[in-house]
């Protein structure tokens, strides 16, 4: 995982990472204290990036810290030395709030699982005293500048206690759990208690749009709270809302998956195998992930053909898991139980179809099961987001393999290659394991493709980069964006100093950057003095001229076909490198999509005068322009909300422009640019991009920290500097043409502003 280019400059102090647990487990032996690294999702996904910041970890250490006033001593300094900062808890807390509160109640019903919710729920005092207990110990380790962030379901009320300690901290909040519709969310009695606690957050972090929508509509129904687009206001504050799917350090699993000796040990699996088809499931034991019926569609498949009993292993990994409470006894009792039924009813001489482990098992081994595994099996009845399946499909570097993967999992709503399931159908999954047996190994290899794009390049990395990035320009704290001050003399001097660079390359966005934004897409044609100040820039020496705009192809060809200038259209899905050149497609839009998306967009067009829908190859908008502003604001609300859902499972993302709501392929955005550059050996070059609206913040968010990023017009951005308009962008580039004499690069107090660190 890659970490160092987490901007520091923006979020200036340490980071201060706050879960329930430590990523270690602390244990009393006779030799000292031992900590042990703790398994699940949340340690392993953020331990590398603890590891490598200069911030703090602060939890609880686990049970070890039930010891002597001595011990504890003891174990304080052996976290201190890690950068760890221990909560304690006694055992009556944790088995009230951890287990009783946050693991008896939340856990459930946030899964859906209302059934599993005690009739008499209790330990909601104590899980208030836990959050309260939290809130000490970060606001006694908290210093101005630093970011908080928060993590899961534990803690779901300590935001808005540490905005009570800390009115001013960056507080980020991530949910590691799904988000349940409001009509189940707001079963619990103490509902507005729980979105006012996580409302105290800056900016609020969902795996899917769904957990997002559903976490709305709750604010809606429950509190009478609208949410504008991505924010909502509470008090004098502003808490963001967004969607940040975790990923895995997918690069680690592909280096663990080459080595020698992992290999060896996958195919020894196989060959212990012999020629059966293995089936792997890897999960910790909980009754949300689905395994009796997962076992059911094996029963299932051997009672339809018994054959196959000698032609299948199925080997399940049952991760040990809060086995303190009863419900996960039984539970672990009953899948055993099945277990047992179907290896004593179909095993044969040769072997048993189940191998079953209850256990943990070493990374490496578990990337050497990845790796040796035919069809891996992920059905969990609910899954925030599931790392397991993305797991598997980072070790796959043969490109083979198939995975099966509930659809109520957060990972299907980004992994398009997987078979998906209906989890509670179990001839569903048993139709989908016989699919993935007998699929073609060509075909097995073009998902597999597919997935591992996915998973590679949205990363952990890439997840933690991304939400810490979005904290920054979110915190309360800060005014969203600086006054404007004229700097002139600063930017001045970069641009001198890109005068005199070897390479130059000059990234511009069209509409509200280089010309007024128009109240039709079509009204917004370059005027002459824009063409010559393109045709002067691209004769420059060793400068390159790109256009990268949201514009389909025909119309930037139209507008710009005989001058010598790169074009990018539909935000990076088209590149275009010279005149006369054939475009190149990132993907298309498969009409089968678009099928899905039209009705939805003709129904708001009809009811909302002065809008339009634009189809582009790659994608299609809903212009709302031409609309009044207050109506076609408030249409483009319901409509990026209609179409979250709509969308939830496709591999589409919903894009908020300027006055446009954009739909297209995930995974697309002006950020290909950079991708594009480098693979062109250009990462040395001085490049200047400016940009107005949140699409080119996915630019200026991809470019190397030397760049000079530009933002038009006043909104939080990452951008290094400001300007006012289009009319200032043209009067920069005119200097840097060296035709500024006679146009004064700033006149008077205008334009020009840095966007201070
Ligand atoms: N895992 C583990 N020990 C094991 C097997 C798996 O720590 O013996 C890890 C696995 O690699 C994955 C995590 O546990 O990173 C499980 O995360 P997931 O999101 O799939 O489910 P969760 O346990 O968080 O509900």
């Amino acid at each position: 995982m890659q970490i160092s280019d987490y901007d520091r400059g923006m979020t200036s102090g340490r980071l201060l990472i706050v879960s329930n647990r430590l990523p270690v487990a602390a244990s009393m032996t006779p030799d000292g204290v031992r900590l042990t690294p703790s398994s699940g999702g949340l340690a392993t996904g953020l331990r590398p990036w603890h590891e490598q910041s200069a911030g703090l970890w602060i939890g609880w250490p686990g049970e070890g810290s039930w010891c002597s006033g001595e011990q504890r001593a003891l174990l304080d300094r052996e976290l201190d030395t890690r950068a760890l900062v221990p909560v304690h808890l006694s055992p009556d807390q944790v088995d009230r709030f951890y287990h009783g509160f946050a693991n008896r109640v939340l856990w459930p019903l946030f899964h859906y699982l209302i059934d599993r919710v005690p009739v008499n729920a209790t330990g909601w005092k104590s899980y208030q005293e836990a959050n309260e207990a939290f809130a000490e110990a970060v606001s006694a380790h908290y210093r101005p500048g630093d970011t908080i962030w928060v993590h899961d379901y534990q803690l779901l009320l300590l935001p808005m206690l540490l905005r009570e300690r800390l009115p001013r901290a960056r507080i980020g909040f991530f949910l590691h759990i799904p988000f349940p519709a409001s009509e189940v969310f707001r079963i619990l009695p103490w509902r507005h208690e729980i979105l006012h606690g996580m409302l105290g957050a800056d900016l609020l972090g969902f795996h899917t749009h769904a957990y997002l929508r559903h976490f709305v509509a709750s604010l809606l129904h429950v509190d009478g709270l609208e949410v504008d687009f991505d924010r909502v206001r509470v008090g004098e504050r502003e808490a963001r809302l967004g969607t940040f799917p975790m990923g895995v350090d997918a690069s680690e699993f592909e280096r663990i998956a080459r080595e020698p000796d992992v290999q060896a040990e996958a195919e020894a699996i196989r060959s212990d195998a012999g020629d059966r088809r293995i089936l792997l499931g890897i999960d910790r034991l909980d009754y949300t992930k689905g395994i009796p019926r997962r076992l059911q569609a094996i029963k299932r498949l051997l009672v339809d053909d018994p054959e196959l009993a000698d032609r299948i292993r199925y080997i399940q990994v049952a991760v040990p898991s809060r086995g303190k409470m009863d419900s996960y006894q039984k539970f672990r009792r009953q899948v055993e139980e099945s277990v047992g039924e179907i290896n004593g009813a179909h095993g044969t001489l040769r072997s048993t179809p189940v191998h079953y482990m209850h256990q943990a098992v070493s990374l490496r081994q578990l990337v050497a099961l990845y790796c040796a595994a035919d069809v891996m099996l992920v059905t969990p009845l609910r899954d925030g987001m599931n790392l397991v399946s993305k797991e598997f499909v980072a070790s796959r570097v043969d490109n083979d393999g198939v995975l099966i993967l509930s659809e109520f999992a957060g990972a299907s709503a980004e992994l398009d290659g997987a078979l998906v399931v209906n989890p509670y159908d179990v001839g569903a999954i048993a139709a989908n394991i016989r699919r993935a047996l007998a699929m073609a190994p060509s075909e097995r290899h073009a998902r597999m493709k597919g997935l591992r794009q996915r998973v590679v390049e949205h990363d952990l990395g890439n997840w933690a980069k991304t939400f810490l990035d979005d904290l920054a320009l979110a915190g309360s704290a800060e005014p969203a964006f600086p006054a404007s001050a004229p700097e002139a003399a600063l930017l001045t001097s970069l641009l001198a100093a890109a005068r005199g660079a070897a390479d130059v390359r000059l990234l511009l966005d069209y509409d509200g950057t280089l010309v007024p934004i128009a109240r039709s897409p079509g009204l917004a044609a370059p005027d002459a003095e824009l063409l010559a100040l393109l045709r002067a820039l691209a004769a420059l020496p060793q400068t390159h001229v790109e256009i990268v705009s949201g514009r389909p192809r025909e119309i930037l060809e139209a507008w710009f076909d005989d001058l010598p200038i790169a074009l990018w259209a539909e935000h990076g899905f088209w590149y275009r490198r010279a005149p006369g050149e054939a475009w190149e497609a990132a993907a298309v839009l498969r009409p089968e999509w678009l099928k899905r998306v039209l009705p939805i967009l003709e129904q708001f067009t009809a009811s909302t005068p002065g809008a339009q829908i634009e189809i582009k190859s790659a994608s299609v908008a809903w212009h709302y322009r031409g609309a009044r502003r207050e109506f076609g604001a408030r249409q483009a609300h319901e409509l990026r909300m209609l179409l979250g859902d709509a969308l939830s499972n496709q591999p589409l993302e919903v894009l908020e422009g300027k006055k446009v709501i954009e739909i297209r392929l995930r995974g697309v955005s002006k950020a290909r640019v950079i991708y594009e550059m480098e693979t062109h050996a250009l990462a040395n070059a001085m490049v200047i991009a400016i940009g107005d609206d949140r699409t080119d913040e996915e630019l200026f968010r991809a470019l190397p920290a030397s760049s000079i990023t530009i933002a038009v017009g006043a909104r939080p951005t990452r951008a290094k500097f400001r300007v006012d308009d289009h009319r200032a962008v043209r009067q920069l580039l005119r200097a840097l043409v060296g035709d500024s004499d006679d146009t004064p690069l700033l006149p008077g107090q205008s334009a020009l502003g840095e966007v201070s660190a």
